[in-house]
């Protein structure tokens, strides 16, 4: 074994890991990265066909991002933001704003009145999802508290299956019993609503078909009905909701669980209807990730554009929420934020949620939260150049091509008998492996189906992690069409190799 194996299997503990499995045979070590490409201690390579656990954006060692990290690196490092303010920490958070409102400034042309109290004008900047989170929860809860009067409860309504971090308060407003259930002695109580889990769906009368649920599914909306019935409830009982908090169009860590065109747009009406604050937690769906966006594509790639004004940037589809027309008041980001080069975290707000929070000194209307690492110059610094790329012509077309040569290769993977439905979100795609696609009957968490299928990927040459009986593709946005091939082709040979030895036993 290799002697940083040794080291690793001697003292690291890894995250979501059964160590018992860990130990029983060498890890691979990743001493190296270019593009989508890993390289191990022995000078193997893999495809990152995860991006590095959703981080990594424009793929490993870029240029522009190492240029603009050493040139920071000949400034500073870290100075502290408590007390004082930096150069990139700056202007990175006008560079997010910017990007968060586009679609609100074109709004506002018409009429005005929707720009002070729904803009997102101020960044709170933290390290990682789970704290981008949990500021934003802390935030609207104190919010509620000082504009519903003392007394008040303020109470929080999320998806099923939400995962949204462990830190304490992002684990509440999860519902994915597996990880979180151990912790139930620690968390607050957060409801849940119903998810348009289309494929799993009880409403869902169709019988299952060689296409992706969302497109063939026979129901009434009754999701949509759910969270308008939680929200009645909430308002009968004279507490309404704090905040609804959601993943825009994809719940990532869930299963990879899409949502139909139109869902979140009449959810978070119905919830803003009843007074709560829209949580976006776009930790996982953010910078691009969720797709350029049709209007946005055609013109950049030059096809037929039936387009808004020239003025109208293409920045504004780098959220899932822009992309169906909702704005948040509390816009979480983070994994993709540096390019994935660095963890830092950003929990954008309105001029309304800041404004609650001012005062006199001795009033102590502060908000009380902080972190050593809060605006760290490294980062912001990443997270400029990262920005800069993402709106640049050249990375539009190369993910509207993306985009393109994952749908064509995914389509390949229907023959198989064990995919039961294959999502695609932008960039995004979860596969779900069942018994049989017939009837969805599911593999028990203990078969351990998604695990194996990505283990024979790996010797395949291509990286990723299951979620349940779920492999998820996210490719960094520099994967070529070759690669893209590489990646759905280890996918399906794994999964041809994992199940024929199956169903002989
Ligand atoms: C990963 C993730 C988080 C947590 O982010 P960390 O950086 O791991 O703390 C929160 N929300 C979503 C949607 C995520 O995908």
């Amino acid at each position: 074994m290799h002697k940083l194996a040794q080291l690793d299997h001697a003292h690291v503990w890894h995250p979501f890991t059964q160590m018992r499995d860990w130990l029983k045979r060498e890890p691979i070590v990743i001493m190296s990265g270019r593009g989508a490409v890993l390289r191990d201690v022995y000078g193997r390579e893999y495809l990152d066909a995860n991006a590095s656990i959703w981080t990594n954006l424009h793929g490993h060692n870029h240029p522009k991002l190492n240029a603009a990290l050493k040139r920071q690196l000949g400034k500073i490092a870290h100075s502290s933001a408590l007390g004082f303010a930096n150069e990139p920490a700056s202007q990175l958070a006008a560079k997010l704003v910017e990007m968060a409102n586009g679609k609100c400034r074109m709004a506002n042309r018409d009429g005005a009145r929707a720009k002070s109290n729904s803009q997102l004008t101020k960044v709170f900047f933290s390290d990682d999802g789970s704290t981008a989170m949990e500021v934003a929860l802390k935030l609207a809860y104190e919010f509620t508290r000082r504009t519903r009067g003392p007394g008040t409860k303020p109470r929080f309504l999320s998806l099923a299956g939400a995962y949204h971090g462990d830190t304490v308060g992002a684990v509440s407003l999860g519902h994915v019993d597996l990880f979180h259930k151990a912790y139930g002695g620690l968390l607050f109580k957060a409801d849940q609503v119903m998810a348009p889990y289309c494929y799993r769906c009880p409403f869902n009368k169709a019988k299952p078909e060689r296409a992706d649920a969302r497109e063939y599914r026979k129901c009434n909306w009754e999701c949509v009905g759910k969270v308008e019935a939680k929200c009645a409830v909430a308002r009968k009982r004279g507490n309404d909701y704090a905040a609804f908090v959601f993943e825009p169009l994809m719940q990532g860590a869930a299963g990879m669980i899409p949502q139909p065109a139109g869902w979140l747009k009449r959810v978070t009406d119905i919830a803003r209807g009843h007074g709560a604050l829209l949580v976006a937690d776009e930790v996982m769906t953010g910078f691009g990730r969720t797709g350029v966006g049709e209007k946005v594509g055609k013109r950049q790639s030059g096809i037929g554009a039936r387009t808004h004004s020239p003025t109208f940037p293409p920045a504004h589809f780098l959220t899932g929420s822009a992309t169906e027309g909702v704005q948040p008041d509390f816009l979480a980001l983070a994994k993709g934020l540096t390019g994935g080069y660095l963890p830092m975290a950003a929990t954008l707000t309105t001029q309304a949620v800041f404004d609650a929070f001012l005062g006199e000194y001795e009033e102590f209307k502060t908000f009380f939260h902080g972190h050593s690492f809060t605006g760290n110059q490294l980062g912001a610094a990443a997270g400029l150049a990262s920005l800069e790329l993402l709106t640049g012509a050249a990375s539009i077309q190369a993910r509207v091509r993306l985009e393109d040569d994952l749908r064509r290769e995914l389509k390949l993977l229907w023959e198989l008998p064990n995919v039961g439905d294959v999502r695609q979100v932008g960039l995004v795609a979860g596969v779900e492996l069942v018994r049989d696609w017939r009837t969805r009957e599911p593999f028990a968490l203990a078969e351990r189906a998604g695990i194996r299928v990505c283990e024979a990927m790996a010797r395949r040459g291509v990286l990723t992690r299951p979620i349940g009986s779920v492999v998820l593709l996210m490719p960094p946005y520099c994967t070529s069409r070759a690669q893209v091939r590489q990646m759905v082709g280890a996918l399906r040979e794994s999964v041809e190799e994992v199940f024929a030895s199956c169903d002989r036993s």
